[in-house]
């Protein structure tokens, strides 16, 4: 008990300079948010008629709101369950269209699919996005001041991988608790990327999530949207 309490410790003294790096390295994309006991979980990739409604089930079991950064193609194929996701109080943000990591060094490709992808979540959600994720996390030759001055979309990378696509519950599970802080931004997934390299089941989140979600809940962090996270003054959580 000791020795993972003097590794929280110096893992919190070290966290401000990581998560500068970090943030420095993603062209001063979002990493982290506040420092108050709120966190974000994410979810990429989806919706999924798979994982996504278990994932939402297991949310809304114990009240948590998430983010869910949806592949536009997969909008158009669910866009029943990308419905549910917002009625269910989570919020919906960008991951661009096809999932295709090359998109962002072709700036008129990357252009028509950011368009598409705000119209098609709008469109199904009556929810604009206010938050965009960049497939495999490559901004290529996009910049995150740019989206932002056009689209009024902030750009966020994550605090965090929960390492979900490593298919382990276990380890997700643990990787959470060692690395969870006040303000973090979790990554995780509820489908599987058109063109991703990386696991084609969504199982492990699945499995780990209720065990994750309950040591939140335990550490007293509220689970809550990315702009419940960045809101200010009476809103804040
Ligand atoms: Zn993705």
């Amino acid at each position: 008990m000791l020795g993972s309490n003097l590794c929280q410790s110096v893992a919190s003294l070290l966290r401000p300079a990581y998560l500068e790096a970090l943030s420095r390295w993603y062209r001063r994309a979002i990493v982290c948010g506040p420092d108050r006991p709120a966190i974000a979980l994410t979810f990429d990739d989806g919706p999924s008629s798979q994982w996504t409604p278990e994932i939402l089930r297991a949310l809304d079991a114990v009240g948590a709101r998430a983010t869910f950064f949806m592949s536009g193609d997969h909008v158009e194929r669910h866009a029943e369950i990308a419905r549910d996701v917002v009625a269910q109080g989570h919020e919906p943000a960008v991951h661009l269209f096809t999932h295709d990591r090359a998109i962002a060094d072709d700036s008129a490709r990357f252009r028509k699919e950011l368009i598409d992808s705000i119209e098609i979540i709008e469109r199904v959600t009556a929810r604009r996005p206010a938050f965009i994720r960049f497939p495999f996390a490559y901004l290529g030759k996009q910049h995150p001041d740019h989206i932002e001055a056009e689209f009024d979309l902030r750009t966020v990378h994550w605090s965090f991988s929960s390492m979900d696509s490593r298919r382990d519950a276990d380890r997700v599970v643990t990787r959470v608790q060692r690395w969870l802080f006040p303000g973090a931004i979790v990554l995780l997934h509820d489908g599987v990327g058109v063109s991703s390299a990386h696991a084609r089941t969504r199982d492990a989140t699945v499995a780990a999530l209720p065990t994750v979600l309950d040591d939140c809940q335990r550490r007293k962090f509220a689970m809550v949207t990315l702009s419940e996270l960045f809101a200010t003054g009476d809103d804040a959580p």
